[in-house]
């Protein structure tokens, strides 16, 4: 069955220092599953990204992996998802997960999360695409980066409507929605059932 929408989910490869940023994976993984939709991500069984993974497909969710062949290893590439693609390179890799996705989500990571998040926003400021950027700030985890870019604003090497092109929540329910209606409007898929 075609999946509602395809999310593309950039998160950490580590599981982080408390239990709430993989309560936050599994809440998101769950909320894809639960709504009909798909997970897009990088494919690996470490840390959130597994966490996440494995939370859509106990909730009937179809989970798309895309993993670098030299990465199979170091991340354990996950066997079990819907689709499992093996690509040569991280380009080839990021350049099919945006394809494949509706809409893209950071929750908290490190510096992979942060350079894919990074690039999908960059990307639709230039237009490249016009699906939604959102950033889960769990708890606060993403304020000081947020301060930063709005002192970047006042700096004069941003403007405002760069920043308006994120949506930004701290409660993953009310940015899955969000996110998943914007990407409705842009791509013009039918939501009823979400
Ligand atoms: P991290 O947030 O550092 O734990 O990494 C999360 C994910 O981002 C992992 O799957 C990394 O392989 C991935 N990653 C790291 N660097 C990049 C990059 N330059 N482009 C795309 N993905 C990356």
């Amino acid at each position: 069955m075609t999946p509602a929408f395809s999310l593309c989910v950039y998160c950490g490869s580590r599981p982080g220092a408390e239990p709430r940023f993989g309560e936050a994976a599994v809440q998101v993984g769950r909320w894809i599953g639960e709504h009909g939709g798909q997970l897009v991500y990088g494919g690996g069984n470490n840390g959130l990204m597994g966490v996440l993974a494995d939370a859509t497909l106990a909730a009937g969710g179809r989970v798309v992996g895309v993993i670098p062949r030299s990465m199979v290893e170091r991340e354990w590439a996950k066997r079990d998802c819907t689709e499992l693609h093996i690509v040569d390179n991280m380009h080839q890799r990021k350049s099919l997960m945006a394809e494949r996705a509706d809409a893209f989500l950071a929750l908290p990571g490190g510096i992979g999360t942060f350079e894919e998040f990074f690039e999908a926003w960059t990307w639709r400021v230039l237009s490249f695409h016009e699906k939604p950027v959102g950033l889960l700030d769990l708890d606060g985890y993403y304020a000081p980066l947020l301060t930063f870019l709005r002192q970047s604003v006042r700096n004069g090497f941003m403007n405002d409507w760069q920043m308006d092109m994120l949506t930004v929540d701290s409660d993953a329910a009310t940015l899955l929605q969000q996110l998943v209606q914007s990407a409705a409007f842009t791509t013009r898929m039918d939501t009823s059932q979400i």
